[in-house]
C-alpha cells in the first residue's frame, strides 16, 4: 500500500495593517505582512537566507496595546493585530536609527535602497558628530578578503552566516561591548591564524563593504573600481558535483568578484572557497 502524506493546512490570521486586513499564515511574520500589504518598510540587518537577529530595529513598527514599538522581522503575526508602520512614532525611530548609525560608522558603501530610505527620512548627515565614530585600521591579512570594520553596523549577519545558518564553522563572532564592541576571530587573532576556511560567506552577507574581497579593495584605492563597466556571468561552479550556481562580476576581461545568487536553491547565496575565490587561474597568464 502506498503511503499517502498529505501536508497538514496551515491556520490563516487576518490582522490590520495601516487600516487594511489582511490574511497570512500564521508562521507569517509581520514583515511579511506589511510587506504583503503593500507597505514599505525598511531593513538592514534583515536578509530572507539568515535568521532574523532585531539587531538594527530599522523594520519597528507601532502594534496596537503594545508599550514599545516591535520589530516586525521577528515578530509573528497574531489574529486581531492592529499594526502601523509608519507612524510619527516609527518615523521618528526609524529616523534616529539611521542618523546614530550615520554618526558612527562609514555608510559611504551601503546599497541604493539603504540609500533611498535615508533620504525619504530626512536623515541628517553626522548628527551627532565624530565623538564615537569607529576608527580602526582596515585588516588586509590575505589576498581573499579585507575587514573595515569602520563600516561595520554590528548587523550579525556575518557571523550567522559563518554560524549556524550557513557555514557552521564559528570563526567570528562578537566581542567586547557597548561602543567598542566588535565582530571578531577568536583572541582576535588573524584571519590565517583563525577558525576561517575563506568561504566568504560573511563577504556575501555583509551590507556595507566592511566586509569585501580584496581584488574590490584594491581596486577602490586605485579608482579602478567601475561597476558601469561589469557585467555579471552567472555559471555553474566546476569544482565539484554539487552544482553551485556562480555569479561572476567581470571588469575589464577580468574576474573581480564572485557571488551566487540569494534564491539560488542549492546556495542561498552561500559557497565555498573553492567556488568564491578559486578563480585566479582562469585569468593566470603563465603559460
Ligand atoms: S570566510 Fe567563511 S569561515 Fe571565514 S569568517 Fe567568513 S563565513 Fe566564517
Ligand atoms: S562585518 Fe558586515 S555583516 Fe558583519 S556585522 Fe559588520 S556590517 Fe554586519
Amino acid at each position: 500500500m502506498i503511503e499517502q502524506r498529505i501536508a497538514d493546512p496551515v491556520a490563516t490570521v487576518t490582522v490590520t495593517i495601516d487600516g487594511a486586513p489582511v490574511t497570512m499564515p500564521e508562521t507569517a511574520t509581520l514583515l511579511e505582512a506589511s510587506r504583503a500589504a503593500g507597505a514599505d518598510v525598511p531593513t538592514l540587518c534583515y536578509l530572507e537566507t539568515l535568521t532574523p537577529f532585531n539587531s538594527c530595529r530599522l523594520c519597528v513598527v507601532e502594534v496596537a496595546g503594545s508599550r514599545t514599538l516591535v520589530p516586525s522581522c521577528s515578530r509573528m503575526v497574531e489574529e486581531g493585530m492592529e499594526v502601523q508602520t509608519d507612524s510619527d512614532r516609527v518615523q521618528h525611530t526609524r529616523r534616529m536609527v539611521y542618523e546614530l548609525l550615520d554618526s558612527t560608522v562609514d555608510l559611504s558603501l551601503v546599497d541604493d535602497e539603504t540609500t533611498r530610505q535615508m533620504e525619504r527620512y530626512g536623515v541628517r548627515t553626522n548628527r551627532f558628530g565624530d565623538g564615537y565614530r569607529r576608527t580602526e585600521a582596515v585588516k588586509i591579512e590575505d589576498d581573499l578578503y579585507v575587514r573595515d570594520y569602520e563600516k561595520c553596523i554590528m548587523c550579525y549577519r556575518c557571523v550567522a552566516a559563518c554560524g549556524p545558518d550557513a557555514q557552521n564553522t564559528f570563526a567570528i563572532d562578537v566581542a567586547g561591548r557597548g561602543l567598542t564592541s566588535t565582530i571578531a576571530t577568536e583572541y582576535d587573532i588573524t584571519l590565517p591564524d583563525s577558525a576561517c576556511v575563506y568561504c566568504g560567506n560573511c563577504v556575501g552577507v555583509c551590507p556595507t563593504g566592511a566586509l569585501m574581497f580584496t581584488s574590490e579593495y584594491r581596486m577602490r584605492e586605485s579608482g579602478d573600481w567601475d561597476e558601469d563597466r561589469q557585467t555579471v556571468t552567472t555559471t555553474i561552479c566546476t569544482f565539484c558535483g554539487v552544482g553551485c550556481n556562480l555569479e561572476l562580476h567581470v571588469q575589464d576581461n577580468r574576474i573581480v568578484k564572485v557571488t551566487s545568487p540569494m534564491d539560488h536553491e542549492v546556495t542561498s547565496g552561500h559557497l565555498c572557497i573553492k567556488g568564491r575565490f578559486g578563480y585566479a587561474h582562469i585569468q593566470s597568464e603563465s603559460p
